[in-house]
């Protein structure tokens, strides 16, 4: 029986694939392929209990794509089950509001967003035609990552700035990491028993990448990340919100280029600037432990400018059933969970330390108990909702 998906996140120089069970979300296959072009690309792979690890030298984007075919093909019992091929598409544009089945009209319309995301459509884009030629069979299927955000009202979404740039080219707050606040907030419902369709929550995806969405009944009203994904919260390297102003003053008193301030804003800024010393959270938290000033002020923005998103969020939402942590940072961080927390007490949020210390397993993922609302940590999904959208579309 068909009843596999293979999900493909194909970034310019890495390919993520895994084979899911869309129903149970039992992996058979995961792996990773990096640093692709480069003499030290390498694969990685799960396959049932097995890991297989190999260096790829100068591998490009067909062999890889090759490569991940020869092993779903080589392993018994996955080629046959599968259903469709799910990719993560990361610009949407206002086109696509739903994940869709990807046919000519649909592939045009992606490279015709390729002006939104300039670094990550083409790569989606080859991953598409290399799966098509590789399972010419199978359905393709994308899921965006800004479809989610498309509920968004005109005013969450449209910039303070002349509005003909809006309706001549398009230039409007778009969002990101839809696929993550979606799935989670869904999971969050369950957890609590509530119905998604009358909850109103703020989910935190905290990565490499951070968001936050302002969620009414199951629908994104507000996200922190606009028309590309540096705009809002601290992140490893991208410097969220700052004063448009800064780029006049860093070209005419600094000689920055345009190039100079997207490369400082972000690939040199958030925890990365701020601490001087990574952009991993890890070792920022072990310094700022150690009393390293710098690591320590970085946390500190971080949860600040966390927590005024959330706080605002009470604007489109109007109350606030819960809040959701998620990412490698919101599920593992009780530093920056908890920093966050104490700066809205005025919303309801008391931390349980008991719980926050084991990221709230075995609690529901409630992090609160004393509280009148709920904070709680939720594990995302991504390549488990891309999987689901995929059978849903093609069954
Ligand atoms: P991506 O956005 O690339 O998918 P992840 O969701 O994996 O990234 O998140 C990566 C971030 O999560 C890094 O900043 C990393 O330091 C942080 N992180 C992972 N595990 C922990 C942990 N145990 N404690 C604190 N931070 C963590």
């Amino acid at each position: 029986m068909k009843h596999l998906v293979l999900v493909l996140n194909c970034g310019s120089s890495s390919i993520k694939f895994a084979v899911i069970n869309p129903s149970t979300g039992e992996l058979s296959l995961s792996g990773l392929i990096q640093r692709i072009g480069s003499a030290n690309a390498n694969i990685r792979y799960k396959l049932g209990d097995q890991v297989t690890e190999r260096e790829l030298p100068d591998i490009d984007y067909q062999g890889s794509m090759g490569l991940i075919t020869e092993i779903i093909n080589t392993s018994r019992g996955i080629t046959e089950s599968l259903l469709a091929v799910g990719h993560r598409v990361v610009h949407g544009g206002e086109q696509f509001t739903t994940s869709a089945v990807i046919g000519e009209q649909v592939l045009r319309e992606i490279r015709h967003c390729i002006t939104l995301a300039p670094l990550h459509n083409p790569a989606n884009i080859t991953g598409i035609e290399e799966a098509t030629a590789a399972f010419p069979n199978l359905p393709q299927i994308a899921v965006f990552d800004t479809a989610f955000h498309q509920t968004m009202p005109e005013t969450a979404y449209i910039y303070p700035i002349p509005y003909e740039l809006y309706q001549d080219h398009r230039i409007r707050r778009y969002g990101f990491h839809g696929t993550s606040h979606r799935f989670v907030s869904k999971a969050a419902a369950t957890l609590l028993g509530k119905d998604l369709h009358h909850c109103a929550m703020v989910t935190a995806h905290l990565g490499n990448g951070c968001s936050t969405a302002a969620i009414l009944n199951g629908k994104s009203m507000d996200t922190s990340m606009g028309l590309t994904p540096l705009e809002g919260l601290v992140m490893g390297t991208r410097s969220g919100d700052v004063d448009p102003g800064l780029y006049q003053y860093l070209a005419e008193h600094l000689d920055y280029t345009a190039t100079d301030i997207a490369t400082l804003l972000n690939k040199k800024s958030g925890m990365l600037g701020l601490s001087g010393i990574d952009s991993d959270l890890r070792p920022i938290e072990t310094q700022a432990e150690k009393g390293d000033r710098r690591c320590k002020l970085a946390l500190e923005i971080f949860c600040y400018r966390l927590a005024k998103y959330i706080a605002s969020y009470l604007a489109p939402l109007g109350r606030l059933d819960a809040l959701v942590f998620t990412g490698g940072i919101g599920e593992n961080s009780r530093v920056i969970r908890k920093g966050t927390l104490q700066w809205l007490s005025a919303l309801g949020f008391t931390v349980d330390q008991e719980r926050n210390q084991t990221n709230g397993k075995h609690s529901n993922g409630i992090i609160t108990t004393e509280s009148s609302t709920i904070a709680m940590v939720v594990p995302t999904n991504e390549e488990l909702m891309i999987a689901q959208d995929a059978a849903a579309l093609v069954t």
